[in-house]
């Protein structure tokens, strides 16, 4: 290796949040995504978690702190110290429930107007196995995200469908924003990274979805 590969080998961390409505499979994404499982019965987190993944792109290390909700779908005033600083969220619905769909979009409107054009922005469909039971259109979901320059993707926490491809496309993304705000030498945004690799912290469950 000559030394002109040692910047390309710097680790680049980004912070990631999840974002959505209740029970629509947003701590379900993070645990298959980054402990491989999926747990059946209803349960919620109620504390804040999050999980460290490392992806190599194209030569490029990538540290990803995902951040799972603490419920601050419930205490809404709570969410921007949640979303504080992230470089990318995900924005979880499930494809069974219009309701969730259209809180989607509020989220999507608060991000922008808090984080502005520099957050990017996934939009995921998630329960995509429940795909009889599927109420939103695939035709509404990608003129959406298009109007509100996302990229959406299709997820199966269950099935483990979908979520390395979001994640890879996220992180893609991101790259290319870090590139850009560079060239007009943003400060960084620093974040200081304490789990080890693929630990989901501070976990406590209760019940869901029917307890909320
Ligand atoms: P959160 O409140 O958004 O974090 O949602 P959870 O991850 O706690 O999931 C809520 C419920 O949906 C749980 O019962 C999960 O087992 C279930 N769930 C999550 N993802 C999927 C999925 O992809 N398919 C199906 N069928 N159920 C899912
Ligand atoms: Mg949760």
């Amino acid at each position: 290796m000559t030394s002109s590969n040692s910047q390309a080998r710097q680790q680049q961390k980004f912070k990631v949040v999840l974002l959505g409505e209740g029970c629509v499979g947003k701590s379900s994404l993070v645990l298959r995504y980054c402990n491989n499982k999926f747990n059946e019965n209803h349960e919620q987190t109620v504390q804040s978690s999050f999980c460290s993944k490392r992806l190599n792109i194209n030569n490029q290390r990538v540290l990803l702190e995902i951040w799972d909700t603490a419920g601050q779908e419930r205490y809404h005033a709570l969410a921007p110290m949640y979303y504080r600083e992230s470089h990318g969220a995900v924005l979880v619905y499930d494809v069974t429930d219009m309701d969730s769909f259209d809180r989607v979009q509020l989220w999507v409107k608060e991000l922008r107007k808090v984080l502005g054009k520099e957050v990017v922005l996934v939009i995921a469909g998630n329960k995509i196995d429940l795909e009889k039971e599927k109420c939103v259109t695939e035709e509404a979901a990608l003129e959406y995200a298009e109007t509100v320059s996302a990229s959406h993707h299709y997820t199966s926490a269950k099935l483990n469908k979908g979520i390395d491809e979001l994640f890879l496309d996220l992180t893609k993304s991101m790259l290319d924003a870090a590139q850009s705000n560079s060239a007009t030498s943003r400060p960084n945004r620093g974040i200081n990274i304490t789990s080890t690799p693929n630990e989901t912290q501070s976990e406590q469950k209760r019940g869901c979805c029917g307890g909320k």
